[in-house]
């Protein structure tokens, strides 16, 4: 199994989040985009599903971010 996600380069939550140091940002990052969940990814079902990447805000568990502060 990779030890990233395929899509790493190319994803928006990780642009956006890769560097954050909110927690539940970094434990997604942890468990999907570099952990064994990353199969399991909600972003790359919905970009699977329907062909164009959804917002940088999606977390990898499919819910929404509000408000979380940047790096
Ligand atoms: S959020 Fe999903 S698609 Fe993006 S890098 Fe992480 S595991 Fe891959």
């Amino acid at each position: 199994m990779n030890k990233e996600c395929v899509n790493l380069a190319g994803c928006g939550f990780f642009k956006k989040y890769g560097e954050t140091k909110d927690l539940a940002c970094r434990g997604f990052i942890a468990s999907y985009c570099r952990g064994e969940k990353m199969k399991d990814c909600k972003r790359l079902q919905y970009k699977k599903d329907k062909g164009i990447p959804p917002s940088d805000d999606m977390m990898p568990s499919g819910q929404i971010i509000a408000g979380v502060t940047k790096v």
